[in-house]
């Protein structure tokens, strides 16, 4: 390749950019660093774990004593610097807010690792009850290019076929991971683009029947009445969707049988993990989802994918192979922090088709987006609200669902946070006298300047070398606290 007179000149204008900019940060730091609030600043990004983007509010709380009147407490943003505070964005995407995200499978790993070990309020005896990691999959939607681990070859075949577009049918040709080749279709005028966004839009229905078939299949093996089951035992769930690169989802679950009330007590003895395994399967290849005949799509059926894995989870560490319950909190724990965006899509709401003209993604992404706005302007499917979902390529899902009684709620997990914060800083809820909280807030502004951006993310860095220094330590000595 030769370097083109206009190639050295983009090459120097970009150097010439990165120099002005590095300026730019510089200025802007002397700035900051002179400001007689950056203390209170700093104070209040450290907070935050160093946020990426953090959101900026203005306003007052102030706890008065119920009897008396009596102001117990006030706080009011005109103390702090721009008379405004920062609190983080809890953004779970690592593209976007890597400490927040950070905080974020955190807290999915506390949310998944509690359900299936106990504690935050789920009793240990959980350990005991039957439990499974599921992953389940779509449906092909026509052939794509696939990665390899051992140097396979793609999709080798001898005849040299050719589909009716006059493309190869296979590929000869070996893919490594971040081939950007993987993923992508061999024919993209083959593919189906229109099942593959709706089967998304349908996925969130296809896996609550799901679970409805395995209550029945249960139901059905023990001879209680369907209607009844309810009474003997409780299905509970946690899942994440991963995006494949093909930019199909999968999820992955964790599902376990409690006692009618939940985790408390135990199912039924007949309610073995080799049962809930039977039902899961059988529920799986029989769910389906069907979408009313429309013109030009015809009358489509929606169902899993072949690929089903089914693994009874035991008690235990990583190191006693992958499916124990600590790998598999961790493991879904990893997902949240993902997003269709490092599948190669993008994470930013689409709002015309000049967006995803504009988006810097492989031509199969661009052409599921495509499909996606197009379809959603069709009669009959504006309940799938498609325009609104085509940077999830159609799927309405959290990343993570679980159900109601599976453990503790991220809710929670926040509000004991922010308590054990409080308690250390001496500000406990008082028990005392009843109080009245009166409070307003509105969001004044987000994000940082060029110079708040790197201290921010030096308060990052510190914090995580921090706290892997405190984990060395507690692994040395078997401290207690190593969180
Ligand atoms: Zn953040
Ligand atoms: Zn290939
Ligand atoms: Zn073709």
């Amino acid at each position: 390749m030769q370097l083109t007179t206009a190639d050295a000149r983009r090459s120097a204008l970009h150097r010439a950019e990165r120099l002005r900019r590095l300026s730019d940060t510089e200025r802007d730091l002397i700035r900051l660093a002179n400001e007689p609030g950056f203390p209170r600043w700093l104070a209040q990004i450290k907070a935050t774990g160093g946020c990426a983007h953090p959101i900026y509010l203005a306003g007052h709380t102030t706890l008065v004593h119920a009897g008396t009147g009596q102001v117990l407490r006030h706080y009011d943003t005109d103390i702090e610097p721009g008379g405004r505070l920062a609190i983080r964005c809890r953004n779970r995407r690592d593209s976007r807010c890597a400490p927040c995200s950070r905080l974020h499978s955190g807290d999915t790993f506390h949310l998944v690792r509690s359900g299936l070990l106990g504690g935050k309020s789920v009793p240990v005896t959980v350990t005991a009850h039957p439990r499974l990691f599921v992953t389940l999959t779509a449906p092909s939607f026509g052939a794509v290019h696939r990665a390899t681990a051992d140097g396979e070859r793609c999709r080798p075949r001898r005849d040299g076929g050719t589909c009716e577009h006059g493309r190869p049918l296979g590929c000869g040709h070996v893919h490594a991971a971040d081939d950007p080749a993987a993923g992508q279709p061999l024919c993209v005028d083959c593919y189906d683009y229109p099942s593959h966004v709706l089967w998304h839009a349908h996925a969130g229905e296809l896996w609550n029947r799901t679970t409805r078939a395995i209550r029945r299949h249960l139901a059905t093996s023990a001879g209680i009445p369907q209607s009844k089951i309810g009474d003997h035992l409780r299905l509970s769930f946690a899942k994440v969707a991963e995006y494949q690169r093909r930019g199909a989802v999968h999820f992955h679950a964790v599902i376990r049988l409690d006692g009618p009330d939940g985790p408390t007590a135990p199912p039924p003895d007949w309610a073995s993990a080799e049962l809930l395994d039977a039902a899961v399967r059988a529920a799986v290849a029989s769910a389906e989802v069907s979408m009313p005949y429309l013109a030009g799509l015809g009358e489509l059926v929606f169902r899993w994918g072949g690929q089903l894995d089914v693994h009874p989870i035991r008690r235990g560490f990583a190191d006693d192979g992958p499916v124990t319950d600590q790998a598999v909190a961790a493991y879904v724990a990893k997902y949240v922090s993902k997003s269709v965006g490092d599948a190669g899509g993008t994470d930013c709401p689409v709002r015309s088709p000049d967006d995803i003209a504009l988006l810097s993604v492989s031509a199969h992404m661009r052409a599921l987006m495509g499909t996606c706005w197009r379809l959603g302007r069709l009669p009959g499917l504006e309940h799938l609200r498609l325009r609104a979902w085509v940077h999830t390529l159609g799927y309405r899902g959290h990343v993570l669902t679980k159900s109601r009684r599976y453990s503790t709620t991220y809710e929670k997990l926040r509000t004991a946070r922010t308590a054990h914060r409080a308690e250390r800083c001496g500000l406990a809820a008082d028990t005392g006298p009843a109080t009245v909280t009166d409070s307003s807030w509105r969001y004044v502004g987000s994000g940082h300047t060029l110079a708040e951006a790197e201290i921010a993310a030096g308060i990052a860095e510190n914090l995580i070398l921090l706290r892997e220094i405190r984990q060395e330590l507690a692994a040395e000595h078997r401290w207690p606290d190593a969180a």
